[in-house]
């Protein structure tokens, strides 16, 4: 069984530390923008450090890493980037992932940045009662996406259609508590949307209690999350209206509401 650790860094990340084996020290810790947590959080619960996954080469997912090598010699999984340097053993969609006691299946999810990666655990035969847990960085965000900073909307879409179409109990693990700001900005989307208004109170209730919205999953994300509904005609139509003239194709959709939201 797969344990989770969620360590809030920086000004809004989350860094996720994976214990595959309840009771046993080896951790894989996700996206390290920073050391000093990841060593706080394996001293804490008294882990060691056994490996890095990485989804991109953004600062605020790797500068962690040099400093958590100097103290643990271990692989660093990641996408074939020359901007991560100190990736080891390099990634594409559609590779698995086989570490001793986890298992993650690779997602290439270009968009917000083209090496962008997603990992999906999924549950074997020992713990089938477990939903899926996805990783995926800054391509999908609970209530909205990444900045499209390096790829095409067609692509972008396509991931996101990619994560869309998991499980519904998939559970979603992103990298920025963004969530109350992305469905403020949805609810202007689609003000009609009632399981997205009541979403957005119940997410304000948590934030004002300081607590973290995620993990969220995808059944919530697919029916309030307009990034993964520019196919229906409420998300087109509000986009129209926004721009002021027809849109074709649900790439164009995409593309107006994250210039919509990039403005907002
Ligand atoms: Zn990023």
């Amino acid at each position: 069984m797969l344990t989770v650790y969620s360590i809030p860094a920086l000004e809004s990340n989350y860094f996720w530390l994976l214990q595959p084996v309840p009771g046993e020290p080896d951790a894989y810790i996700l996206d390290p923008g920073d050391a000093q947590p990841v060593m706080d959080c394996l001293h804490q619960h008294q882990l060691r450090l056994a490996g890095i996954i990485i989804t991109h080469h953004h600062w605020d997912h790797t500068d962690g890493i040099d400093e958590l090598l100097a103290h643990f010699p271990v692989p660093v999984y990641g996408p074939d980037s020359r901007r991560i340097p100190q990736v080891t053993h390099t990634l594409q969609d559609g590779d698995t992932l086989e570490l001793p006691s986890l298992r993650l299946e690779v997602l290439a999810v270009p968009g917000h940045t083209l090496d962008h990666l997603a990992y999906l655990y999924t549950a074997n035969q020992h713990t089938a009662s477990q939903p899926a847990k996805l990783f995926c960085g800054d391509s999908l965000f609970a209530g909205g996406c990444g900045r499209m900073f390096e790829g095409q909307p067609e692509q972008m879409l396509a991931s996101l259609n990619k994560l869309a179409a998991l499980p519904e109990d998939t559970l979603v693990y992103c990298s920025h508590e963004y969530t109350l700001a992305n469905l403020q900005f949805a609810v202007q989307v689609e003000p009609d949307n009632k399981a997205l208004t009541e979403r957005l109170q119940t997410v304000q209730q948590i934030r004002q209690q300081h607590l973290s919205t995620l993990p969220s999953t995808i059944a919530i994300e697919r029916r309030t999350n307009p990034f993964l509904r520019c196919h229906l005609p409420a998300i087109k139509g509000a986009a129209e209206q926004h721009i002021g003239s027809k849109l074709t194709s649900d790439a164009s959709v995409f593309a107006a509401i994250r210039r919509w939201k990039d403005q907002a």
